[in-house]
């Protein structure tokens, strides 16, 4: 097992659990395997797959997630191929041909392909395992049912003796039953691994007006000058609008939205998994069958529908398991436009339930982390020092007064105004609104003038979530007192808020911090001091060298570049600076194929900096 990881992955170390579930497969036993995204499923059925005799089939729902599957399996010196709609007739021969003379270890096919070609292709040939990616597709709980997936019963009926490996990054029970119900696994072993991904930072900003979402997103981008990201956005005509911002300040980014042809969509994501385009601005339909491993940031421009969408985004994130930012901008508008649709939608108490989990993970003033973890069933004790809450403490103060202002403008205007309004009638500003409620000749009128409209919204949304007011979403989103916004204004009950965080600073240029990965650093002795004196700008021209060796080496085979290498491997390149072909090989990350194909090439380029 140790031997196959190193010389076909270059790893020297399995993480958590994949050398249980190796060892299980290898007994012949089905296998659930419960995952985050990026925690390393695809080795999982790799490893036997390459122990085993005969071919590992593996059903996957997506065809661009299958190319670079194979892709990443051939660069990697592993016979792969993939039977789908995509090959031309010739090609679909000749792997099939291959399939038969047994010269594949692993074959990837959609599920529809698998059951038209289970009679003739998959009894003439030996098959080792059969690996079922993407396993919750099965399940009409899980958010992604795909009918083709309901026949993949036929698996188990038709191969009693081979073993079967479903593998899904989504947790829940019944999705979990559903999959070994419907596969009619038998007695599988069960395999659930942590949910945490602690190289993502978790950041909420609230209640920023968009102006300020842009200038938060350009010091994001600044801080990652060339990494790329992800940008979700509520709505189509949004996604244009943030792509356009963006390239007015020469960020090279793409709009990605389901109004768009299927070849323009094809065409951003492409851009995008070859480093061509630095940002995508997308809704939620972009993402699926993205395998990209360098995403270094991922922005939630609006507010998400439910904690399952929010966490399978910003996993996308940081899969090569370095520190990767995330933000989300909540803001009350998008939380009332969000209600709307769960109360119109069909399943309307759920929607509803998620979109409070939602709330309560953006309101949150305990570790953020803590919050998605307890939702997807794991318990913490500690703190994750890793998300704005922990980094940056929420400050209270006593804002009682504050709290009656906005109160008594509340009751003032009868009930009757939207928050908006609100702030208007605080702030004194004539806006239409209120002149039309004659709002302006109110006692509130402007009594919290001195105090910034941000600001206002922000402690607006807390006194929502500590129950001093609601909104009637039925009713024009009126702000309606409760029983204890009604206690504070009359009896002076008192209030505790949170000081607003002040504004961005201006973009500044910061250097590439380079992380230390969490697999030991291999290191060359003779080279441990000039390594510990290095300055960072060298180090980070290295970097930027590799960089363009990689991309070099990635156009000149029309592969994405992190199929080459990874972001990980080109930084511990950096730390372990290999002089010769044989030091570059025991670099983690480099197996042999890639060792003999571009050893030369990259030392020659290290060579030149040490
Ligand atoms: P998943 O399918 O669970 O989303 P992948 O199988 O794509 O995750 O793996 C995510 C990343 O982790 C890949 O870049 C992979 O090379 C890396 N990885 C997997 N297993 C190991 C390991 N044992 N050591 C180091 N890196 C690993
Ligand atoms: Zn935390």
């Amino acid at each position: 097992m140790q031997n196959v990881l190193k010389r076909y992955f270059g790893f020297s170390t399995f993480r958590p659990l994949q050398e249980e579930i190796i060892s299980k497969i290898l007994e012949r036993r089905d296998v659930v395997v419960l995952m985050p995204t990026g925690g390393g499923k695809s080795l999982c059925y790799q490893v036997p797959a390459l122990m085993m005799e005969g071919t590992a089939v593996v059903v996957s729902p997506l065809l661009s997630l299958m190319k670079d599957q194979v892709e990443g399996l051939r660069a990697n010196g592993i016979p792969a191929a993939a039977l789908n709609s995509l090959n031309d007739e010739a090609e679909n021969v000749r792997v099939r041909a291959a399939c038969m003379r047994g010269e594949l270890k692993l074959l990837y096919i959609s599920p529809e392909r698998l059951v038209l070609e289970i009679p003739y292709l998959i009894r003439d040939m030996k098959v080792s395992l059969f690996a079922v990616d993407e396993a919750h597709c099965i399940s009409q709980w899980g958010h992604d049912f795909r009918p083709e997936y309901a026949q993949l019963g036929v698996l188990r009926q038709t191969f009693p003796e081979v073993p079967i490996v479903a593998l899904t990054a989504t947790a829940d029970r019944l999705t979990r039953e559903d999959i070994q119900k419907l596969l009619g696994l038998s007695d599988p072993a069960v395999f659930i691994s942590s949910f945490d991904r602690p190289n993502l930072s978790l950041e909420v900003k609230r209640g920023y007006q968009k102006k300020e979402k842009d200038r938060a997103i350009l010091a994001l981008i600044a801080r990652h000058r060339d990494d790329c990201g992800i940008i979700y956005c509520m709505s189509k005509k949004t996604t244009e609008s943030v792509a356009e911002m963006l390239r007015d300040h020469d960020v090279q980014a793409v709009a990605y939205h389901a109004g768009l042809s299927a070849e323009e969509r094809e065409r951003a994501q492409d851009d995008f998994i070859h480093d061509r385009v630095q940002v995508v601005c997308a809704t939620v339909a972009f993402g699926m069958g993205i395998d990209k491993s360098n995403v270094r940031f991922v922005v939630h421009y609006n507010l998400p529908k439910s904690i399952e969408s929010f966490y399978q985004e910003i996993g996308r994130a940081g899969r090569d398991g370095l520190p990767s930012e995330t933000v989300l901008f909540y803001s009350l508008g998008d939380l009332v436009q969000l209600s709307r649709f769960a109360q119109e939608s069909g399943q309307r108490e759920i929607n509803m339930q998620k979109l409070r989990r939602m709330q309560e993970y953006a309101e949150s003033d305990v570790c953020r982390r803590r919050i998605l973890l307890n939702y997807f069933g794991e318990h913490t004790d500690c703190d994750c020092g890793n998300c704005d809450v922990c980094k940056n403490p929420p400050q209270r103060f006593d804002g009682t007064v504050l709290a009656q202002k906005a109160l008594s403008a509340i009751a003032r205007a009868s009930q009757q105004a939207s928050l908006r309004v609100v702030v208007d009638i605080l702030r004194g500003s004539f806006s239409p609104e209120v002149l039309k409620g004659h709002y302006e000749a109110l006692k509130t009128f402007g009594v919290g003038r001195d105090v910034p409209g941000r600001d206002w919204q922000d402690y607006l949304m807390q006194m929502l979530q500590n129950g001093l007011f609601e909104i009637a979403y039925e009713e024009g989103n009126h702000l309606k007192l409760t029983e204890a916004g009604w206690q504070v204004l009359r009896e002076g009950r008192r209030v505790q808020l949170a000081v607003v965080r002040r504004e961005e600073k201006q973009p500044q240029r910061r250097g590439r911090k380079v992380a230390r990965p969490a697999e030991p650093v291999l290191r060359f002795p003779e080279r441990e001091r000039a390594a510990a004196t290095a300055e960072a700008p060298r180090r980070q021209a290295l970097f930027e060298a590799l960089r363009a060796l990689r991309k070099q080496l990635a156009d000149a085979q029309g592969f994405p570049p992190y199929i080459v290498m990874s972001d990980r491997v080109l930084q511990s390149l950096c730390e372990a600076c290999p002089t010769t072909v044989e030091e570059f090989g025991m670099v983690s990350g480099i197996g042999d194929f890639k060792k003999q194909k571009y050893g030369k090439d990259f030392v020659e380029v290290i060579r030149r900096f040490v």
